[in-house]
């Protein structure tokens, strides 16, 4: 710390976002390029040290924030990036992704605004990458041991970058054309570039990982087969199948998915479509769903040049403070929050019904009716009460030429077999069934991230991700030095 009263003389400052009307003109990250590295020296330097640090807690991934602060504070950026690389594989993903449960976790933000932890996090990131601290790290000896991780989202790059380090033969199937999970074709270029992925794979490409992608397991590649070709298997399969809206008029041409609509949006910007056949150009979109997803669409929409876009949230809306009783310090409050993409809705008034943003909160969709050739044209609402029974009297019509579905995922999508080719057990509620040393019920099979967790944040999949290897490793050779920041039953905090 090398202003032990920086708590109190420096204010928090966020890295500024650009302005609405030019962002929404591009697809580019929101921030404004460069003005984040003159504030954080200072901003780090706001951390108190304070000896029992909760954010480390808070964190899945069990950064050391402390000590990357008071580095970043001195501007020693080669020992901050060893620290923060120490227990986060891709820093620079959380640094523009996490949710941040850190900094509700930070003992400043009892009575303050918390330290910009993300935003020191993003900064070390880019630091390591614009200083050389980054270079591959091959093993200095392979094992002779080979691992099949299935799946190159966060979870299957973690676990085969550690596995890799470890010395052990990793190859990565991944079916889509291009590798990085929900990271490449879910999430938009306004919230994390492409480029930071790409940067990422290639070193781990350097380091010996191999990647095999339009390659579906259980489908072009035998799940038995490959279970008997490597030594282990790693199923990171992730958690897409989405949930299903029934109501009268689902079957109606525009009323979509969002996980339709937001790879084709994701497949222009990387050349391979040169306008998505699901365009909101135009349009009057309403999207069903309050989350992340949700939101996603939002900005999506906003910059395809929609003519409206109302997002539907069924729950309340929540308040600006964190509700003591129930959501104490240092637990991650459900508040009302603006995400970027709330805030470019709120400048614009892409929403003429609603209030603020482009939200309507307590809002249940009824049915959905068309035209003559079987478009959707409105989706008709009513308010619900905090038990979800509908308000009398508060039933309305919104014009809507494209719906788009965002209401969660139930589990891994079962359409390629996998599961059935490997006999693997299920729980209940739809995810991979795994031990407490993430070992699903066929030897030498390990199941990790959303696949296994159930739909989750980029955070715990790389957790998972380090978790697992760790599993993998000492299945192999007996013993592992690899961390496992969390266990498969760990879950964010909670009173
Ligand atoms: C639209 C959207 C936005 C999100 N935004 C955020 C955010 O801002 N911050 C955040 O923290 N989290 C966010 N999340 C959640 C986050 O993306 C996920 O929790 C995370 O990506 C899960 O990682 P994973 O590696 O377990 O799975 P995934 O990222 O889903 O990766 C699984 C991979 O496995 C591949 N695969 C599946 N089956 C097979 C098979 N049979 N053979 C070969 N490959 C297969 C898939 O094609 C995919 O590439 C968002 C999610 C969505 C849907
Ligand atoms: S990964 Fe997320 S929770 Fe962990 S330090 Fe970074 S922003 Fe905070």
């Amino acid at each position: 710390m090398a202003d032990p009263k920086g708590f109190m003389t420096t204010p928090r400052q966020d890295w500024p976002r650009r302005p609405v009307e030019e962002r929404v003109r591009d697809w580019d990250e929101v921030y404004v390029p460069g003005a984040l590295l003159p504030i954080i020296t200072e901003q780090a330097d706001r951390c108190m040290d304070c000896g029992i640090p909760f954010c480390h807690e808070a964190c899945p991934l069990g950064n050391l924030i402390p000590e990357w602060n008071d580095l970043v504070s001195r501007e020693d950026w080669r020992q901050a990036a060893d620290r923060l690389h120490a227990t986060n594989n891709f820093p620079e993903f959380t640094g523009r992704l996490c949710p941040a449960p850190c900094e509700a976790g930070c003992v400043l933000a009892i009575n303050q605004p918390a330290v910009t932890i993300k935003n020191v996090e993003v900064a070390v990131a880019e630091q390591a990458w614009e200083l050389g601290f980054t270079p591959p790290r091959p093993p200095d000896r392979l094992s002779g041991r080979t691992v099949a991780v299935i799946g190159s989202g966060p979870t299957g790059l973690a676990a085969a970058q550690q596995l890799t380090r470890a010395g052990h033969t990793v190859a990565v199937y991944e079916k889509d054309d291009r590798l990085g999970g929900l990271m490449r074709y879910g999430i938009p270029e306004f919230k994390m570039e492409k480029h930071h992925l790409e940067r990422r794979i290639e070193q781990m490409r350097a380091e010996g990982t191999k990647f095999r992608t339009s390659t579906a397991v259980g489908r072009d590649v035998g799940a038995a087969e490959l279970r008997t070709r490597y030594d282990a298997v790693v199923i990171a399969t992730g958690a897409t199948a989405w949930r299903e809206l029934e109501v009268p008029g689902r079957e109606l041409a525009g009323v979509q998915q969002a996980m339709e609509y937001l790879p084709l949006a994701n497949r222009v910007r990387e050349g391979d479509l040169a306008v998505s056949p699901m365009s909101a150009a135009g349009k009057h979109v309403v999207i069903v769903g309050g989350g992340d997803t949700g939101a996603d669409c939002l900005g999506t929409a906003v910059r395809e040049g929609a003519a409206s876009v109302t997002q539907l949230d069924i729950y309340a809306q929540p308040g600006g403070e964190r509700d003591e009783d129930a959501e104490p310090w240092p637990t991650y409050p459900k508040i009302y929050r603006l995400s970027a993409a709330h805030e470019e809705a709120g400048e614009l008034r892409t929403a003429p019904a609603a209030d603020a943003d482009a939200r309507l909160f307590a809002a249940s969709t009824l049915r959905f009716t068309g035209d003559a050739d079987g478009r959707v044209r409105s989706l008709h609402l009513v308010e619900v009460d905090t038990a979800r029974r509908p308000v009398e009297g508060t039933q309305r019509t919104l014009p809507a030429e494209l719906v788009l579905l965002a209401l969660g995922f139930s589990g891994p999508d079962r359409g390629d077999g996998l599961v059935e080719q490997l006999g693997l057990e299920m729980e209940p509620r739809g995810t991979v069934a795994r031990d407490a040393g993430f070992a699903t019920n066929v030897p030498g099979v390990f199941a990790a991230g959303d696949a296994a967790r159930g739909q989750s944040l980029i955070v715990w999949a790389i957790a998972e991700g380090r978790a697992v290897a760790a599993a993998v490793d000492r299945h192999l050779t007996g013993s592992s030095q690899l961390p496992a920041p969390i266990g498969p039953y760990d879950r964010p905090m909670t009173v």
